[in-house]
């Protein structure tokens, strides 16, 4: 039997990176068996239903390069594979399950129930209740008819034998709402079924869901899939991920300037590992590695400083043009090169990489990094421009100092002009980074940059001295007249 796999989210938002997890891990389980992987869009509850969602949908994976075998886009032998078009075969499963007893419908009023959850009203009602409801025209809504007593156990893939006694389901879940759509258990059952899904992949806050699925898979007489249930993604303080500790969307973290590659990277390793050593993944290499004996029971805690830190591993281990690429795009968006981008534009900033790879974590730094570059200085913060425990007057001899030094060394050659900076430090009593200090604030404007050198040698001579020259005369300006 070939494994078939499926992502079902529902349409009701950004696609979470929780969703991300869940779909990769789907993804990778039917290629790691020669599978397919399905994708399946579950909008049957119109309240939610949020447009901009497919379309985000579909953007994620693309970008991810996570390939439907079958699906709303791609086709496939079991389609339609969104279940608003499928309407017409959950209410046929819903009447046969009516025929048989496995579920009844409901015709208590809703209304007299208020707040109060559901007890079984409708299954007490007598026949003439029901004809009476029926003849003042009330709709009613089919339920599954929970034994009352026994239990539903199974083996779960990941967390083993789960059981609930049956008394601690919730009492008879509604199948078929009154406007005649399926609710998510009897869409999602009646779809696994007719698409032959072999192993039902999904986040662990399904697992109350599952004894009533499975309910559903025996009414039937279906055989169910196999469920792994994946372990909750939280934050560091151990609560739900949420925007509360973050960007949680994938198109967040694409505009943050986080790597398709780095994102499949981390995302892999939330819940899951090889070996509890190694690290790094391709998604090449996960569709070879990845199973389900390496799947975490404990909630995986997303570490927003590790992914930052494999991001900036990506950047690194980018070829030029790949990081040219991933640049060009920022550096447009920040209105430094032309849309789209001209031949020279692009040299330029080919040119400008060696100075930022090292420092990325995200692709979008690249704006602050570089703006000295694109955009003049004009404006230095005299409290920027002097070092912790130097006096103003210490920060502007030390300019002066740097000044010359460049002036007579020119950049080209970046060891002569490090030595020399070094000597016009030493020969004054300057520790290192307190000369150096006011020189990169002079010259691109912030206490952290690219390489300082290599940055001025960017710039050019010229450019540099001038702006040192403005750094010093805001230093003048904010010294008081006695001391300069
Ligand atoms: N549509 C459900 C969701 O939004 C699917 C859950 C499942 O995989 O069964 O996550």
């Amino acid at each position: 039997m070939s494994v078939r796999v499926r992502y079902a989210p529902s349409p009701t938002g950004y696609q979470h990176i929780g969703g991300v997890r869940t779909a990769l891990f789907a993804y990778l389980f039917a290629k790691r068996h020669d599978g397919a992987f399905v994708l399946r869009v579950e909008d049957t509850d119109r309240s939610r239903y949020v447009p901009e969602a497919v379309d985000d949908l579909y953007a994620t994976l693309d970008w991810l390069g996570i390939v439907a075998d079958e699906g709303p886009r791609d086709g496939g032998d079991h389609g339609p594979y969104v279940q608003s078009e499928r309407i017409e075969s959950y209410r046929h499963h819903a009447r046969q399950l009516a025929a048989s007893g496995a579920a009844y419908w409901d015709y208590s009023d809703p209304d007299e129930r208020g707040d109060r959850p559901y007890h079984g009203e409708g299954r007490a009602m007598t026949a003439e209740q029901v004809q009476a409801a029926r003849d003042a025209g009330r709709t009613a809504v089919l339920r599954l008819r929970v034994p009352e007593v026994g239990q539903t156990e199974f083996h779960d893939a990941v967390l083993g034998r789960v059981k609930r006694k049956h008394k601690d389901l919730p009492p008879d879940p509604v199948l078929l709402k009154s406007d005649g759509f399926p609710t998510y258990h009897l869409a999602n059952v009646v779809d696994d079924h007719a698409m032959g899904i072999t192993h039902v992949l999904r986040a662990q806050e399904w697992v109350p869901s599952t004894p009533i699925h499975l309910l559903l898979y025996r009414a039937f007489d279906w055989e169910p899939p196999t469920f792994a249930h994946l372990p909750m993604v939280m934050g560091k303080d151990g609560a739900k991920l949420s925007k509360r500790h973050g960007a949680t969307s994938a198109r967040e973290f694409r505009a943050g300037g986080y790597l398709a590659a780095a994102v499949i990277n981390y995302v892999a390793l939330l819940g899951w590992s090889l070996d509890g050593q190694r690290e790094f993944f391709s998604l090449a290499e996960l569709q070879r590695a990845f199973d389900l004996d390496g799947i975490n029971k404990a909630p995986a805690v997303f570490d927003y400083k590790k992914l930052d830190w494999f991001n900036g591993q990506y950047i690194r281990r980018a070829s030029d043009q790949e990081l040219l690429d991933l640049l060009v795009p920022h550096v447009v968006g920040a209105g430094w090169a032309h849309d789209p981008p001209t031949a020279d534009d692009r040299r330029r900033l080919l040119q400008r990489l060696p100075l930022v790879r090292e420092r990325l974590k995200t692709t979008s730094q690249v704006v602050d990094l570089l703006r000295f570059l694109y955009r003049d200085v004009t404006d230095w913060d005299p409290a920027l421009l002097v070092a912790k425990g130097q006096s103003p007057a210490e920060a502007k001899r030390a300019l002066e100092l740097a000044r010359d030094a460049l002036l007579r060394h020119g950049v080209d050659d970046e060891q002569r002009i490090d030595a020399a900076l070094r000597a016009a430090a030493a020969a004054e009593g300057y520790k290192l980074g307190a000369f150096m200090l006011p020189l990169r604030v002079a010259v691109t404007g912030a206490q952290h940059s690219p390489p300082l050198i290599a940055s001025i040698r960017e710039l050019g001579v010229d450019v540099a001295a001038q702006r040192i020259a403005g750094a010093l005369a805001r230093l003048d300006s904010a010294i008081p007249r006695g001391d300069r």
